[in-house]
């Protein structure tokens, strides 16, 4: 990739954040990879599209690395989670067989697993050798008759983010656009109900949670095209210029999928959440007020309603138990706001949140819901985490999962929400999943124990060991 498409990346007019005078995303500074570089951002972006073989073209401790971390759930196809790699090794840097492996991968990947597509990501060693990988992207796709995509995107390039977009431009690039929408079958059809075509972008399933929202859809008569990436199929991919709407799920990630597609094929965007009731809804209301179809827009707000009452309901009882508890949120991106959001609604108060990863409107968002007062975390050394713990006195820590052991080793009740996660939080239900992994977390007779005096600490038994040794 040139260092003119990278700055291009890097400079994504949809951002608000990008009309200030140093425009764009940060510059790469050494150890900025440290949390991911830009190939395992863009394969985790892409690695949940489930029916594709995807090929790590570079040394084994690249797919090693970053293979399936990410707790994506596909309801059919498995291929996504057999790891592939050309396996590069020294022998064959010096004796330059890099473009010779691949091509033999390809091969066998198509032979082995017939997939519909293939899609080759390169990194550090092979792009610094020079091997021309789209090149033979294209040798491979000619020579067997399935499409071969090319993700260039070497570690070195940058962060996390930018092959997070890098494989977003990717997908417009080589994928999106190439097949028409399957007919609505007539079994789904509803008389009255006209159906509408969307996308989402930036969802990825985590631990299944999509499918706590797919259902809400399906009954309002929105059918969703494309999940980019969460359970996608690569011929849903290749029809996602058909939508009348796009939603951008989360607000960094792929933001330039969104405004490409607008660019492109006129297809609008919003930016919103499934954490959360209130989110939740405005959702389901942004989608029915971007298609503008009347009776679309009637019967969401109907759904809503007994949706949120038959979901307030059944928080209740959970509620009174949570209520008051206080919260340090220690996590990036949209998470940091939207995850705010649906504690508010059980009623907790988040005394601090994480913001290294989020953008200067994921900021204002913090703001807007708890004021000025709130302590945002820029660093998130376990040093500083848990001296806000003890100052803000906080009854939890909600992070990602290399903060585990720093809460459990200082004896602090831990919550994963990261996307290693086991458990989907997002759509109504995926609340009443939060609460019940929020109580379990905090009422664990584990805390009580482990925070109690050893044995031998007790002033009963230090004296007792004292006249011992008299
Ligand atoms: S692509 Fe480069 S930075 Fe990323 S895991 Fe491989 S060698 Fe490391």
């Amino acid at each position: 990739m040139k260092a003119k498409d990278i700055a291009e990346l890097m400079d994504e007019p949809a951002c608000e954040h990008n009309k200030k005078e140093k425009s764009g995303c940060a510059k790469p500074t050494p150890g900025a990879t440290d949390g991911g570089c830009a190939f395992d951002g863009a394969q985790i972006a892409l690695l949940p599209i489930a029916d594709v073989a995807h090929i790590v073209h570079g040394p084994i401790a690249c797919a090693g690395s970053s293979w399936d971390n990410r707790g994506t759930r596909s309801s059919g196809p498995t291929l996504y989670r057999i790891g592939m790699t050309t396996d590069l090794t020294e022998q064959d840097v010096v004796m330059g067989r890099g473009e010779k492996r691949l091509f033999h991968s390809i091969k066998q990947a198509v032979e082995d697993y017939n997939p519909p597509a293939v899609f080759v990501y390169n990194t550090c060693v092979p792009a610094l050798v020079g091997d021309d990988v789209d090149a033979i992207c294209k040798a491979a796709e000619e020579r067997w008759g399935v499409p071969v995509v090319p993700v260039d995107a070497a570690g070195f390039y940058g962060t996390k983010n930018l092959g997070n977009r890098i494989a977003g431009e990717a997908m417009v690039k080589y994928v999106v656009g190439h097949r028409d929408p399957e007919p609505l079958p007539e079994s789904v059809q509803r008389s009255g109900i006209k159906v509408h075509d969307v996308n989402l972008v930036g969802e990825y399933n985590i631990a299944g949670e999509f499918w706590y929202v797919l259902p809400l859809l399906d009954e309002l008569g929105i059918r969703v095209l494309c999940t980019l990436s969460g359970d996608a199929r690569f011929h849903e991919v290749q029809t996602m210029h058909h939508a009348e709407v796009n939603m951008m799920v989360c607000s960094k990630a792929m933001l330039n999928v969104a405004r490409k597609l607008q660019d492109r094929f006129g297809t609008p965007w919003f930016e919103g959440s499934f954490y959360g009731i209130t989110d939740t809804s405005q959702a389901l209301r942004d989608f029915a007020r971007f298609i503008g179809d009347d009776d679309l827009t009637q019967r969401t707000e109907a759904l809503i309603e007994r949706e949120e009452k038959r979901i307030r309901e059944e928080l209740e009882p959970w509620r009174k138990r949570l209520a008051g508890k206080r919260v340090l949120l220690y996590t990036g991106g949209v998470k940091s706001w939207s995850v705010i959001s649906a504690l508010q609604d059980l009623g907790m108060k988040v005394v601090a949140t994480g913001t290294k990863k989020s953008t200067e409107e994921d900021k204002a968002r913090i703001r807007e819901l708890m004021g000025d007062d709130v302590k945002m975390l820029d660093e998130g050394s376990p040093k500083a985490l848990l001296q806000t713990v003890k100052d803000y006195q906080a009854d939890i820590l909600i992070a990602g999962g290399r903060n585990m052991y720093t809460a459990l080793k200082a004896r602090i009740p831990f919550l994963d929400i990261n996307q290693e996660r086991e458990f989907g939080y997002a759509g109504y239900d995926g609340m009443l999943e939060l609460v019940r992994q929020l109580s379990l977390t905090i009422e664990s007779p584990v805390w009580e124990a482990v925070r109690r005096s050893a044995p031998w600490e007790t002033p009963a038994r230090q004296g007792n060991l004292l006249s011992a040794q008299g």
